[in-house]
């Protein structure tokens, strides 16, 4: 199995030199063979060939079964005259390989229920998959501005299809039928003319193809509130891009640490984009200090989603509690008093606890 690493900026090659040794470790364990290919993204791509996705990169993720991701950008490439950005070179590359569905698992750790800013009684047992639209919506719809006599006036529309809504809606149908067989999507069907669309399409799909599935739908400014009120009350939550950006950082801040958050980005086929959800956090970079946790468990979503190898996926998530239950920790997981470990450290004991 082919697999192209995108280290990128800042922490990028720190964390993803971890998640490949796990990956490496748990190919010799379970009898497959990942070959691996590292191709330049983000902001060091600029510097060498003046593109934050060289074509060579692209041509190699094409060909690839998964894509792992570290993160882009930096202050040395923020300079907002600059001719392009580290950004662009990965809005590029889900263009490319048309990755319309983003799907970020949130769910919390007994020793972090402390730093999250919700009650502990409120968050534990959290464990919610977001499944967000990714290529259409008001991000990708008609826009413009245009001047009425001393007004400025700007529009941005949000427009869906019925084929962009069954796929995204199928993808986290089929997530819920492996998880606890219920799907929430969320909308603002009261108002909108694309959510009532979503609304139609999202039944008919459930009814006719997922009559297993329990399926509810939840207004967009309700979810808001039922995401810090009752978070434990969801399974899958699908959603058009705008909210689904909105919701899902909203729903980072549950666990207490986004340094153990992983996402990947799917399409029909071809190879996923996997990476954790933080960026190139420059101000620790080289440093050895970073969490390379949100890489790896990014590691094991590949294989689960992209690979389809459930066992080995869960082994690697079940090392990395393992871990964790014996109380190690990097520096940002760490709490009054604790002894934190390095990006290093942390990546070979996740390979230890694989046995
Ligand atoms: P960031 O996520 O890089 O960092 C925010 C804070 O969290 C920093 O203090 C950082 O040290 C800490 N942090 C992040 N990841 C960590 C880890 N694995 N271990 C320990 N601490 C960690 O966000 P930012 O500072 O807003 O952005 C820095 C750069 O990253 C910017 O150029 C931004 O555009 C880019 N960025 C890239 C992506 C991506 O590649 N997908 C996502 C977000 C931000």
């Amino acid at each position: 199995m082919k697999i192209v690493l995108l280290p990128g900026d800042g922490i990028g090659p720190e964390v993803i030199a971890e998640a490949r040794k796990v990956l490496v470790r748990t190919g010799e364990k379970f009898g497959h063979h990942f070959e691996f290919e590292s191709c330049p993204i983000g902001g060091n791509a600029i510097d060498d060939f003046g593109d934050p996705l060289p074509p060579q990169t692209i041509t190699a993720c094409k060909s690839a079964d998964a894509i792992l991701l570290g993160a882009v950008g930096g202050p040395k490439w923020d300079d907002p005259n600059a001719k392009t950005r580290p950004e662009a070179g990965l809005l590029k590359i889900r263009k490319e390989l048309e990755l319309f569905a983003n799907l970020r698992p949130i769910s919390t750790y007994e020793f972090l229920l402390d730093s999250s800013p919700l009650r502990r009684d409120i968050v534990a047992g959290t464990d919610i998959l977001f499944v967000r639209e990714l290529t259409g919506g008001i991000y990708f719809g008609e826009s413009g501005l245009r001047q009425e006599g001393d007004q400025e006036v700007a529009w941005s529309t949000m427009t869906y299809s019925t084929s962009e809504i069954e796929r995204v809606v199928r993808i986290a149908a089929e997530a819920a039928r492996g998880r606890r067989k219920k799907l929430t999507m969320v909308d603002k069907a009261n108002v909108l003319e694309a959510s009532r669309l979503w609304r139609r399409v999202t039944a008919r799909v459930m009814k006719e193809e997922f009559p297993d599935i329990e399926y509810d739908v939840v207004l967009v400014d309700a979810m808001a509130m039922h995401l810090i009120s009752r978070p434990t009350a969801f399974d899958v939550v699908v959603t058009e891009n705008l909210f689904g950006d909105i919701l899902t950082d909203e729903g980072s801040m549950l666990p207490g640490s986004m340094g153990m958050l992983p996402s990947a980005s799917i399409g029909s086929d071809g190879p996923g984009l996997f990476e954790p959800i933080h960026g190139s956090a420059p101000d620790i970079a080289g440093k050895g200090i970073a969490n390379p946790l949100a890489t790896i468990l990014a590691a094991a979503m590949m294989l689960r989603y992209s690979l389809k190898l459930e066992t080995e996926a869960a082994a690697i998530e079940a090392a990395v509690d393992k871990v964790l239950e014996a109380g190690h920790r990097t520096g940002d997981l760490a709490r009054g008093g604790e002894k934190s470990i390095g990006t290093t450290e942390m990546g070979d004991l996740v390979v230890a606890a694989l046995g």
